[in-house]
């Protein structure tokens, strides 16, 4: 990091990054020569790499021909064939899929079009959500009031909607209670969720909404077996819908195209972003039943909604062919194993580590959380800020990964997120092991451990 002077308003204000010059497969090249193998896929974003030749030769075909048309006046070739692509066949019934620029725009049309399809079928006063503590829904101020990130929604909260509310995530590292069997720990949960149901009343419930597998709060958490199953139950007596989020754990990253696929439900909303476009443009999608836009289109006829970018011609031709490349390289199928490689080799380097408590993930979406004590599950001091000192170890050792904080009130902690591009071999997965072994071991070594 310098402190040079730049114009852009960066997320550090008193640290300018190094200017990343080019691409190259799974390496990220810095202006000063230096070569970082991208781990993180930034984050959980570049499932193809850098510089893919197809999806350059499609961005460029698209670019020559049409950019952008306004969707007030025009559809394109591009959108309509990626929306064929993503829901052509339905998949647990999601038959539409409206085209944004990335992952919180893709929420806030999710949450606003659960609103509308209760108006419109004579409900209106659905009007409560229900999500859960430490998950990331998006910053802009509708998604941040659906997550339950504190840290993230602190200084906003008197701008935040009342309409959310939250309940304990299904994250039993930290919440499953000694001697709890994983399955009483669900019944804890549904409970829970039933209780919350009852207390807004039931009828006023318009939806619950959960990432599958938590990405940056929590670090690559999936649920016990049965959650999602008995979060639908609820979410189906109640009349409520349910709304996944998979801008981070989608579009294959868990090893099958939709994270959802893996816990026997299909949501009636999803969002999706990240890995849709995998970083060549921006792009997120919203995904709906067809029930539901069948009811709006019986009523109103229209959803009251939209952006000067929807469907944006150049960004849907990228993400199009990105999820070609997957299908036509069966890239899945690589994710899958390739995934149980590298949480292999996680667990052979850190299984024994006294500060690693947890190595959790699906697929290449795998994390290890630090604790300063494994038997009690405590988490370091935040004010260690210790995934910071990994991150810039990490760095410096030619590493991208996504380290994170914990919780303040220490119901989680340090955590690093790994999400390699689904070109990686397994050379890189252990350059990354490697690396970052050593990252979290001059981490812990600067703060005396
Ligand atoms: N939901 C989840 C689960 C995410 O991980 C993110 C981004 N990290 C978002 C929503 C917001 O996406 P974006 O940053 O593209 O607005």
């Amino acid at each position: 990091m310098s402190a040079s002077k730049s114009r852009v308003l960066h997320r550090s204000l008193r640290e300018t990054p190094p200017r990343a010059i080019g691409g190259e497969g799974v390496w990220l090249i810095g202006g000063d020569g230096r070569r970082v193998l991208d781990a993180s896929g930034g984050a959980a974003v570049s499932c193809l790499g850098h510089q893919h030749p197809r999806v350059i030769e499609a961005m460029s075909r698209q670019a020559s021909q049409l950019a952008y048309a306004h969707t007030s006046f025009f559809s394109s070739e591009p959108a309509e064939a990626l929306a064929e692509k993503l829901v052509g066949h339905e998949p647990g019934g999601l038959a539409y899929a409206y085209l944004v620029s990335g992952g919180s725009e893709a929420i806030e049309a999710g949450i606003k079009l659960a609103r509308q399809f209760f108006i419109e079928i004579g409900q209106p006063q659905r009007r409560h959500f229900i999500a859960r503590r430490q998950s990331y829904h998006g910053n802009t101020l509708g998604a941040l009031a659906a997550g339950g990130n504190a840290w993230r929604r602190e200084p906003y909260a008197p701008l935040l909607s009342q309409a959310f509310s939250h309940v304990t995530p299904a994250f039993a590292y930290h919440e499953k209670r000694d001697g709890e069997s994983e399955a009483d720990f669900v019944s804890r949960l549904a409970a829970e969720l039933d209780a919350e149901f009852q207390r807004l009343g039931p009828e006023n419930v318009a939806a619950f909404i959960a990432e599958p597998v938590v990405g940056a709060t929590a670090g690559c958490v999936p649920a016990p077996e049965g959650y999602f199953r008995a979060v639908r139950e609820i979410c189906d007596r109640y009349g409520a819908l349910v709304i996944l989020d998979e801008v981070m754990c989608g579009m294959g990253r868990t090893g099958t195209r939709h994270a959802w696929e893996q816990e026997g439900i299909a949501p009636d909303i999803q969002a999706i972003a990240k890995g849709l476009g995998g970083g060549y443009q921006p792009i997120g999608a919203m995904l709906a039943s067809g029930r539901i836009v069948d009811a709006i289109r019986d009523g109103s006829g229209a959803f009251q909604h939209g952006h000067t970018y929807l469907a944006h011609p150049l960004a849907c031709a990228a993400a199009l062919e990105v999820q070609r490349v997957i299908d036509d390289e069966q890239l899945l199928d690589r994710v899958k194993s390739l995934g149980a490689e590298l949480e292999r080799r996680l667990i052979e380097r850190f299984g024994n580590h006294r500060h690693v408590g947890d190595i959790r993930g699906r697929g290449l979406f795998q994390a290890i959380e630090l604790v300063a004590d494994r038997a009690t599950r405590t988490p370091f001091d935040p004010a260690l800020k210790l995934h910071q000192r990994i991150k810039a170890i990490a760095f410096e050792g030619g590493l991208g990964c996504y380290p994170a904080g914990g919780t303040a009130d220490g119901s989680s902690g340090d955590h690093v997120l790994l999400a390699p591009p689904y070109i990686a071999t397994s050379d890189d997965i252990d350059m990354i092991v490697d690396r970052l072994g050593q990252a979290v071991d001059g981490a812990l070594k600067s703060v005396g451990h």
